[in-house]
């Protein structure tokens, strides 16, 4: 592991062994320093010491530390107000690193991006996924290398977000789309590519995508519709992960008792049987106007019913929705967002809000973004 700036490992083993030693808190102060550059922009080292509490001796030496690793850069000079020296800027050096991201989740092909350390997209890159899962392997580390040689800086880390169930250490559980059991892909990936490598769950990355650049709040559910349905969850601006790795793992909860479309899964009436892409396109394309409002209200509603206990359970203050706007975006998010409301207690879900992400297609391209800044650089 680098012995850069791994402030969240360094203060979870500080916690652990109960003193704080000097490089922990070293680490800590860097991040603090890109923190706040990375949400407020370009300030004086007299803002930043402001900011951040810390001395103008402790910044001058933080930003001479973070220029040499090409983690901050100077950005010229603001004009004074008054009287006195026109201060020099600093801010994260955009150039100075890359990262890369992969999206795993799409059925036909696996997609990839090269962007600078604000989530901007500077690169793309993709291939088709391999019928021969025993290749989806080969082809993940060969995009992987494409898109590093593409980078044209340092890159920080790769970021994945993959289907299926992702443990705490980045190794796929089950993917069933792609055949994938106990797959340690960090481990796979890292060897190959020689640089830090981030594998969370698709939902997951996305979640972090919203809190991050899409200004999703500190308790949200992220419900991500495709071939199939995932959500992923932050309470208290944490990751909700869950005693198996499979926190928001919705799409097999059966919902209601009154039937439904049989599952792949063998269920009868399970949420990704009624809100999947494929069975409800399929389902809609038989219907004229008013018929497809019927039936995307029905499947809202049935969205509804399986968040109602969550969003109680949890106090959540948004649920987003990623997937095709001509599906999820009307009828659909409406009748959710009613269900939602109607079976939860009013003082505090009146305000509910349901709404699509603004993040588009690039969400989990983003969110492994932001696992690559907070786990190497502690910024989110
Ligand atoms: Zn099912």
């Amino acid at each position: 592991m680098s012995q850069r700036l791994e402030a969240a490992l360094f203060l979870g083993r500080a916690r652990r062994s109960g003193k704080i030693l000097p490089e922990h808190a070293r680490a800590h102060n860097r991040s603090l320093v890109l923190q706040t550059l990375f949400r407020g922009g370009a300030m004086s080292r007299a803002d930043l010491a402001r900011e951040t509490g810390l001395t103008r001796v402790t910044i001058s030496d933080l930003v001479v530390g973070l220029i040499a690793d090409r983690y901050v850069a100077e950005q010229g000079v603001r004009e004074a107000a008054g009287p006195g020296k026109p201060a020099i800027l600093v801010d994260l050096d955009r150039d100075g690193h890359r990262i890369v991201g992969l999206d795993l989740s799409a059925s036909d092909r696996f997609t990839g991006a090269v962007l600078t350390l604000d989530g901007e997209i500077v690169a793309r890159h993709d291939l088709a996924v391999p019928s021969d899962r025993s290749d989806a392997v080969a082809a993940v580390v060969a995009l992987a290398q494409t898109l590093i040689a593409d980078a044209h800086a340092p890159v920080l880390g790769v970021g994945v977000g993959t289907p299926g169930v992702v443990d705490g250490h980045g190794v796929v559980l089950a993917a069933p789309g792609l055949g994938w059991e106990h797959l340690d892909l960090t481990r796979i990936l890292s060897d190959a590519l020689d640089v830090p490598v981030l594998v969370a769950n698709d939902a997951n990355a996305a979640v972090l995508a919203e809190h991050t650049f899409g200004g999703a709040g500190d308790d949200v559910i992220l419900v991500k519709v495709g071939r199939g349905v995932g959500a992923g969850l932050l309470t208290g601006g944490q990751p909700l992960a869950g005693a198996r790795s499979a926190a928001g793992e919705i799409g097999h909860v059966t919902v209601g008792t009154d039937g439904g479309p049989q599952c792949a899964c063998g269920k009868i009436g399970c949420l990704e049987a009624w809100l999947s892409v494929p069975s409800l396109s399929s389902r809609l394309a038989a219907l004229d106007a008013p018929a497809r409002d019927a039936e995307l209200r029905d499947a809202g509603e049935r969205l509804g019913i399986a968040l109602a206990p969550i969003v109680g359970a949890l106090d959540l203050s948004e649920i987003v929705l990623s997937g095709p706007a001509e599906l999820l975006d009307g009828a659909l998010s409406r009748a959710a967002a009613e269900t939602v409301r109607t079976r939860t207690l009013a003082t505090f879900h009146d305000e509910l809000q349901v709404r699509m992400t603004a993040q588009g297609q690039d969400i989990v391209l983003r969110g492994a973004a932001v696992m690559v800044l907070s786990g190497r650089l502690g910024v989110s």
